[in-house]
């Protein structure tokens, strides 16, 4: 099938839409003006639409008399930086720009709307589900908290990202683990205060902190199996506010990521057991407070995802070996309801990496997503 030729056609049209919210990014859940544009394209379209969370919106596109019902999941946030590209389409507003892609990502599947609703044969139900808060800000936990999935019955979903790195025309599958868990904990250390000349007479929390920093960051070396995959890293210390005294409390803030819920866990419980041994070795007291961000984003149809890919870009181009990110997806949490695929679309072997002030969407992959999309629904429906 390739490249379909009537989404082909849209691609002009597309790319003004796509630099359009690019010139207009908005942050979190805050993506009003962005629903404001997709229900005005969904309405020239005549599909209809409900809000759903917090500034998101699923569009229900009826075919035939099937019950198995496709979801496909894009995400419209922006970021909270400044932009230092300069072309023309760069960011109208100071401290917000679209680094991420969502752009493009909410552009494809308007382009996939505009097909649609000139082509309803398939045999079932497409659900376009525009969602804010990617970054952060638990979007999806809000589309789901809404009832997404006691709304409308969800036999499979799929959703991708645009990816540095890899040539446009290229679509990466993974089998499994796509993109990690994130978690994040807080180790609050407190001893007893004084004067710096005097340790001996204090509790000296320092010591404990530096040995809670070692403890954890070895945990991946030494008790996560080699052939398995995690992160821990301490991003914020604050503890002290003289040069001669030794402080009451200071606190240490890490960052977790892994590629399987076992391992997830085996890191939770490790973090644990080093603050509670630093604290008996040292008299202090540790209190730790251990979050859980993001699930492991796992495919369980990435055999459906890689015929769909196949079908537009050539089996050649399908690639099914890459390492898994360490960044996190929430995404994650759909899968946690229902089965299907998240893919990664090439940007571009020279593109920018993504959260970097110059990154910028490649409009040639708007065609691309839209096409993987309708050969999904050709799979499926
Ligand atoms: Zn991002
Ligand atoms: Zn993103």
């Amino acid at each position: 099938m390739g490249i379909n030729p009537e989404v082909l056609a849209l691609f002009d049209e597309m790319k003004a839409v796509r630099r359009q919210i690019h010139q207009n990014p908005e942050v979190g859940l805050d993506t009003v003006e962005t629903v404001r544009l997709i229900k005005s394209r969904l309405d020239g379209y005549g599909i209809s639409y409900s809000d759903i969370g917090v500034n998101s919106l699923v569009a229900e596109i009826k075919g035939g008399e099937g019950d198995t019902t496709v979801a496909f999941r894009v995400d419209m946030d922006a970021l909270a930086m400044d932009e230092e590209n300069d072309f023309p389409h760069r960011s109208q507003t100071a401290g917000k720009m679209h680094a991420c892609g969502h752009d493009g990502h909410c552009t494809s599947l308007i382009t996939l709307a505009a097909y649609l609703s000139e082509h309803r044969d398939f045999n079932g139900t497409v659900l376009l589900l525009f969602q804010s808060g990617e970054e952060g800000y638990e979007g999806a936990l809000r589309v789901i908290e809404d009832g997404f999935f006691e709304k409308y019955k969800v036999d499979y979903m799929f959703g991708f990202h645009a990816w540095p790195g890899v040539e446009p025309g290229k679509i990466a599958v993974h089998s499994g683990a796509c993109m990690a868990s994130e978690d994040r904990f807080e180790i609050h250390v407190t001893g007893k205060s004084g004067h710096a000349s005097m340790p001996h007479v204090c509790n000296e929390p320092f010591a404990a902190v530096a040995d809670i920093i070692k403890g954890v960051q070895t945990i991946v070396p030494r008790k996560v199996p080699s052939h398995e995959r995690g992160v821990v890293s301490i991003t914020q210390v604050h503890g002290g506010s003289l040069r001669n005294g030794i402080p009451d409390r200071v606190l240490v803030q890490g960052n977790v990521r892994t590629c399987s819920e076992e391992i997830r866990d085996l890191i939770e419980d490790s973090v644990g057991q080093v603050a509670d041994g630093v604290a008996i070795m040292y008299g202090v007291e540790t209190e730790l407070d251990y979050v859980r961000k993001h699930p492991v984003l796992v495919n369980t149809t990435p055999d459906i995802a890689v015929r769909a890919a196949a079908k537009v870009v050539g089996e050649e181009n399908v690639l099914t070996g890459l390492e898994s990110s360490m960044a996190a997806e929430d995404y994650a949490f759909f899968m946690q309801h229902t089965k299907g695929c998240y893919v990664w679309i090439g940007n571009g072997r020279d593109s920018a990496p993504l959260h970097n002030s110059r990154f910028d969407f490649n409009d040639e992959i708007l065609p691309v997503a839209a096409s993987f999309f309708l050969a999904v629904i050709e799979e499926l429906l």
